[in-house]
């Protein structure tokens, strides 16, 4: 299957893409993670990236068009991936599309796991203040401001997805076991449509 994974900072896409991998052998394709490897390895795109997301702003559509891009045409990808925080405006959905469909393939299902800002500054918090290591990105301020990109620029994605019939709404207030069921839910009904 390949699904998108879609939902603010903070929901839980990170968590239940990496049960989504483990269950059924689909890779997690994580622009978050690329672009924080690419920082720590200091490439040319780790440099260029590095300042826009520490800022929480969203790094260029080039670049990560560019890697989604280079990933999906690896093996591993030919039997289904789940994408972890991309697209997040509406050219990076269509540059998606356009890369899918030459390849022959198409999305089966985005999965929107709901949760409200109120809980997501909480989790946060909480993140932080748990972390080895935090996120050069991880503070309240930018996470205001990643807020305000994702209102902004990625939830209007959502009726671009309504529109393809492809939209599952996921409550993702509940504990991390629940969220996974309802994720395997919606899968199993996805199957049964003959997917
Ligand atoms: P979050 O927990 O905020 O969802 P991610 O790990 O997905 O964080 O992303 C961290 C940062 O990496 C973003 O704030 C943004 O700067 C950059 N980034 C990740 N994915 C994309 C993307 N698809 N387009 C542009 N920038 C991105």
């Amino acid at each position: 299957m390949n699904l998108v994974l879609f939902g603010p900072p903070g929901a839980g896409k990170g968590t239940q893409a990496d049960r989504l991998a483990a269950a059924h052998g689909w890779p997690k394709l994580s622009t978050g993670d690329m672009l924080r490897a690419a920082v720590a390895a200091g490439t040319e795109i780790g440099r260029k990236a590095e300042n826009v997301m520490d800022q929480g702003e969203l790094v260029s559509d080039e670049i990560v068009v560019g890697i989604i891009s280079d990933r999906i045409d690896e093996p591993d990808c030919q039997s289904g991936f789940i994408l972890d925080g991309f697209p997040r405006n509406v050219p990076q959905a269509k540059a998606l599309d356009a890369m899918l469909q030459e390849g022959g393939l198409k999305l089966d299902g985005v999965i929107e796991i709901r949760v409200k800002d109120r809980i997501l500054v909480d989790r946060i918090k909480q993140r932080i203040s748990e972390a080895k290591e935090a996120r050069a990105d991880d503070t309240v301020e930018t996470l205001e401001k990643r807020l305000e990109v994702y209102h902004g620029q990625t939830a209007p994605l959502l009726p671009y997805y309504e529109a393809q019939g492809k939209l599952w709404k996921i409550d993702g207030m509940q504990d991390i076991d629940n969220v996974a069921a309802q994720i395997e839910g919606m899968l199993e009904e996805l199957s049964g449509d003959g997917v």
